[in-house]
């Protein structure tokens, strides 16, 4: 459905997979959406490309045919500790392996078949309410709408502001690279203050994506290569895998400043969904499926809304209730695993006391994962 841009139903700011399930589905319940995205599809984003299973069917049924695009399935874990001590795990529901490169390329293209009018390489600058209606000023203008939706991932924009909150302290970093491993493996391998995780992806390579401290780039004086080299390289897994693979492009992609935990699902009247409103820690793999469900959620609430059969403030009160029922204890979860990983010992008792309790760790893995949506 093609609309004025400079006034529509719902702005959504930023095209990552919360924004773009969101504005997919409300544009085929043919509601005017605008959704706005600093970067120009397709482009590489850090993240470890591994989605759990539970979002299939829902990306399917949103048109994203991800049965035609022959893509690794994984059900198999395997964890090592600093030294290379490890334990494996079946994944009971496991995940599917694809580049966000081509997910976010391709929902991209479905929103736009489906009437949504994305502007790319626009970035929201500032968020104003009026009388009801909302005034965007971005990099490409300025346009109105009756709500305005916030998915612009785990760094908010300056407009933004949330009393007492510090800049996350993690870094993220991705390759891809060729070499020989399983189809069907994820692996997650932990390094002082860090882990990296390794699974195929759609285009036969494999996606190499870390996540440490800020401190330990510091240390190594701001240098990717020499701290991969000092400390990364110390596991005897990511030695290999640094030092025998084909590296498919030769810088990485950083990004930093990240933090895990819950935030709040509506900020300067703007309601939040994926990581804007909590991102969970990368090592429970679900991020991705977190943020695509979160847009499910919200916009079947936000049909009532535009249906007029609820008021905004019963909108927000509804959301944020059942964001929390699924999500809030997933990543209180994740926020004390990540505390367990990344430090020499600790890690190495956890995991040899799960080598000798399997159904705990199976427990664990359950803990982090949702059904299917
Ligand atoms: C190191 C690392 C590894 C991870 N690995 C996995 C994994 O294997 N599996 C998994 O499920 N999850 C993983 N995650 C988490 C996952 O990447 C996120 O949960 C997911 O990307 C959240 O989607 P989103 O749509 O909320 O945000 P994003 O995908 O970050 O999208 C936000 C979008 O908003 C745009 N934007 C930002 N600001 C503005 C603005 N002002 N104006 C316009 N556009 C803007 C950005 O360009 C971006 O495209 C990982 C995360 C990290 C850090």
């Amino acid at each position: 459905m093609q609309s004025d841009p400079k006034q529509v139903d719902c702005l959504i700011i930023g095209g990552g997979l919360a924004g773009l399930t969101l504005a997919i589905q409300l544009a085929k319940n043919k509601r005017s959406v605008l959704l706005v995205e600093k970067n120009t599809y397709p482009f590489q984003k850090v993240c470890g490309e591994y989605i759990s299973m539970e979002s299939w069917d829902f990306l399917e049924t949103l048109g994203a045919n991800l049965g035609a695009l022959n893509l690794p399935k994984i059900n198999q874990l395997r964890v090592s500790a600093h030294a290379g001590f490890t334990i494996e795990s079946k994944l009971e529901m496991g995940g599917f392996g694809i580049q966000r490169y081509t997910l976010d390329h391709r929902l991209a293209e479905i929103a736009k078949e489906n009437g949504v009018q994305i502007i790319e390489n626009c970035s929201a600058l500032d968020v104003q309410l009026t009388d009801g209606n909302y005034a965007v000023k971005t990099t490409k203008g300025t346009f109105n709408a009756k709500l305005v939706c916030g998915s612009y991932g785990k760094i908010d924009p300056s407009f933004v502001e949330r009393k007492g909150q510090q800049k996350g302290k993690y870094i993220g970093v991705k390759y891809h690279i060729k070499r020989s491993f399983p189809d069907n493996l994820i692996e997650l391998h932990n390094f002082k203050n860090g882990y990296c995780g390794i699974s195929k992806v759609d285009d036969g390579n494999y996606c190499l994506c870390y996540l440490t401290t800020t401190k330990n780039l510091n240390d190594n004086g701001n240098n990717i290569k020499q701290m991969e080299q000092n400390i990364l390289m110390k596991n005897p897994f990511l030695r290999t895998y640094f030092s025998e693979s084909e590296f498919m492009n030769e810088k990485p992609i950083a990004i930093s400043q990240i933090g895990f935990r819950k935030k709040t699902t509506c900020q300067n009247n703007i309601i939040l969904l994926g990581d804007a409103a909590g991102a969970i820690a990368p090592l429970c793999g679900n991020g991705m499926s977190i943020a695509m469900r979160s847009s499910k959620i919200l916009a079947g609430h936000l049909e009532d809304f535009f249906r007029q059969k609820i008021e905004k403030q019963e909108l927000i009160d509804r959301y944020t209730k059942e964001w929390n029922t699924h999500f809030s204890f997933r990543i209180k979860t994740g926020f004390y695993l990540q505390k367990l990983f990344g430090k020499r010992l600790t890690t190495l008792w956890m995991l040899k006391l799960l080598s000798k309790t399997p159904r705990l760790l199976r427990r664990i893995v359950r803990m982090t994962h949702g059904e299917k949506f």
